[in-house]
């Protein structure tokens, strides 16, 4: 017979383009694109064998039959094995455990060796194929071929079928197609068998799986020349999906950007470069991978490695990187997690990533940060605090509650303190002073503050306006950082108040001294504009930092608060007694009246009489309450202050 081999002419050609476009981008070498690189190369020596051996039978007279059966015997043994790799690429992509695992190796080994042995014998038997005086005949088990490749088609079906859950629609589709491409070109060939389709098929195949999945996207990072965020995400998903004990290692580049703003761009993509090298040799070309920004991950196959890698890394991060003639000193934190103990899904991951991120940068010498449980249990209920937040946001469910700052020379309580409560239905109450920071991070504090504003002005219009009588004459309100750096204070705050139709001068803006230092120019231009509209502001949490009195000359304060904490001190210990009384009289001196905070009993109210303070806020005259409590408590404190409201 002669044969037409047209098609498996065209087939090796495409087949080599697809290994020389293969081989030059580089892949990520993950266990699927080895598979893929076995099945490419042995289906292409079954092309060219195939056309070899067509060419030899067709010139049987003058070629040697001694090479036609060689030919024609590598065919049958390459044509079982491309089958076979096939089944093997599939099973890296579905990555089956257990039982289903050994189950599914054996119905692909079977056969394979089955098929392998009978082409080994033909040459004996003449199963497949047999030679009579030089031509090529077929044997009386050649349609046992066909059945072979659909077999393994087949087998790839159950395969899929069997992990559908886990298999991204993609290759479901791709799978199909191909394998109902495949089976055309088997009945094709069955049909025609003068034309030969066999690695036409096969190419079809490749080809598909190429441009589907092998080459989806390039996966190395091209400045650090490490595996991308890309492969990385694909290698957790493996990870994920198939538990084993990994320990992951992010080594994260502190303040890498300032090495970028001093040395260039070009020389911190060269120490990327470098850190990438290195991490490369040191861990192995399937564990490094770049992840956006200034961080990469090792992924460490044992407890074992993790702690050699972090020992080494360690070393190496002390000394210096040589970068165009100069000497940089790149300041990397290792924040090891570990697999599964530590996180179960890829954002829990990230996320703990994140926090550990946020301690690193705010401890410049501390290198290595572990997960723990305590540390879990820690960003978990940051994560639900924030949500309760945002849930407060959405549902306006925070509250105002208010507490009394009582007048020593006045023997009342003459202003109050604005402070915002949050009660969640799944965690209770969640003090201020574990929200407010948060909310002041992801900018939801912008809302609050604002919230707090209109409903301080909502209850002044309602209860102290048209009261007189009860001798309120100014809220305090905090307001946060974020809300400070904003440029427009004034005319967020100002609009608030006039739909109230509330005097500036009955709000007193409480703001802490860390504002004043890190933004001093645009809090002075606040404090101006909104000091103009008669709006007071008060320092708060006087001598907490490391105030000193230059920020009241500086800034036009009208009044200072002195901590909490150094009040509680100040019973304590006789230095900060020292030191608190020489604040007052400092403060005193400059003509501003002190507040005092966390006043909680009558000896302690009783010192700070002796010492001249103007003001008190704290438990004994009066914790925080809801609006309407707090203005009976008001009514009565005034009606009969020595028997009302005092703690002790
Ligand atoms: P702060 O401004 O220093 O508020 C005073 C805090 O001291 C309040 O805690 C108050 O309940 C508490 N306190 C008052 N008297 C006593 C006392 O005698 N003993 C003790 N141990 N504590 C006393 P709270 O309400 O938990 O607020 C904590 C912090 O949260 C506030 O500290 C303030 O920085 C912030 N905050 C509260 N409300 C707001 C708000 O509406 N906006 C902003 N930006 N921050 C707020
Ligand atoms: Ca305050
Ligand atoms: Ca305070």
């Amino acid at each position: 017979m002669q044969y037409n081999y047209d098609f498996e002419i065209a087939s090796l050609v495409i087949f080599a383009v697809l290994l020389g476009h293969f081989i030059l981008i580089r892949q990520f070498p993950t266990e699927q694109t080895r598979a893929f690189r076995r099945l490419l190369v042995v289906s292409a020596c079954e092309c060219m064998v195939n056309i070899i051996s067509c060419v030899g039978l067709a010139n049987a007279a003058v070629v040697p039959v001694l090479w036609n059966e060689v030919f024609v015997f590598a065919f049958f043994v390459l044509e079982g094995l491309a089958s076979f790799l096939l089944f093997r690429y599939m099973e890296v992509i579905c990555a089956f455990r257990g039982r289903e695992k050994r189950v599914i190796k054996l119905a692909g080994i079977l056969p394979f060796a089955a098929f392998e042995a009978m082409v080994l014998t033909t040459p004996f038997t003449g199963f497949f194929y047999y030679f009579e005086e030089g031509a090529y005949r077929q044997g009386f088990g050649a349609d046992w071929g066909y059945l072979y490749v659909c077999y393994y088609f087949l087998l790839n079906f159950v395969m899929i079928f069997l992990c559908r859950k886990t298999i991204a629609t993609r290759i479901k589709v791709i799978v199909f197609v191909y394998s109902a491409a495949a089976v055309l070109a088997v009945l094709a060939q069955y049909r025609w068998r003068d034309i030969l389709l066999t690695s036409t098929g096969n190419m079809l195949i490749l080809l598909m799986l190429y441009m589907a999945m092998q080459n989806r996207e390039q996966l190395i990072d091209s400045v650090s020349g490490v595996a991308n965020e890309k492969a990385f995400e694909n290698q957790m998903e493996n990870l994920l999906a198939h538990p084993q004990e990994r320990v992951l290692l992010m080594i994260y580049l502190r303040q890498f950007g300032h090495i970028g703003t001093v040395l260039g761009e070009e020389s911190s993509r060269q120490i990327l470069a470098m850190v990438g090298a290195y991490l490369l040799q040191l861990c192995g070309k399937y564990h490094v991978f770049r992840n956006s920004g200034a961080a990469f991950t090792v992924i460490a196959d044992s407890a074992e490695d993790a702690q050699r890698f972090t020992e080494e890394i360690k070393k190496r991060f002390a000394a210096d990187w040589q970068v165009s003639h100069n000497d940089v000193s790149v300041n990397a934190a290792i924040l090891i997690q570990r697999y599964p103990q530590d996180f179960h899904t890829l954002p829990d991951y990230r996320g703990m990533c994140g926090y550990l991120k946020e301690r690193a940068k705010s401890a410049g010498n501390q290198t290595v940060f572990r997960t723990d449980e305590a540390l879990i249990k820690k960003y978990r209920r940051r994560i639900q605090v924030e949500l309760a937040v945002g849930q407060a946001i959405r549902r306006k469910s925070f509250e105002v509650w208010y507490q009394p700052i009582y007048s020593l020379r006045q023997g009342r309580i003459v202003s109050l303190e604005a402070l915002v409560r949050l009660k969640d239905e799944k965690l209770g109450f969640i003090s201020p002073d574990e929200f407010i920071p948060l909310a002041e991070r992801d900018g939801n504090i912008i809302y609050i503050g604002e919230f707090v504003l209109e409903e301080v002005c909502r209850f002044l219009a309602k209860h102290v306006l048209p009261n007189p009588s009860l001798g309120i004459m100014t809220v305090h309100v905090n307001v946060s950082m974020a809300q400070c750096l904003r440029k427009n204070l004034k005319e967020s705050i100002m609009p608030i108040l006039e739909k109230y139709h509330i005097p500036a001068s009955m709000i007193t803006l409480e703001i802490t001294e860390r504002i004043a230092i890190e933004a001093p120019k645009l809090m002075q231009r606040h404090m101006r504009e909104l000091g103009k509209l008669g709006m007071a502001f008060a320092i708060d949490d006087y001598g907490s930092g490391n105030s000193n009195c230059s920020y009241l000359i500086q800034f036009p304060f009208r009044e200072v608060k002195i901590d909490k904490d150094i009040t509680t001190a100040y019973f304590q210990s006789s230095t900060a007694r020292i030191v608190l009384e020489n604040e007052i009289r400092t403060i005193q001196k400059l003509g501003l009246p002190v507040i005092v905070e966390g006043i909680e009993n009558s000896e302690q109210s009783e010192a700070m009489e002796r010492l001249d303070v103007d003001f008190i806020q704290g438990y004994y005259y009066g914790r925080p309450m809801p609006g309407a409590e707090c203005l009976k408590y008001i009514r009565k404190f005034h009606s009969a202050p020595e028997e009302y409201g005092k703690e002790d």
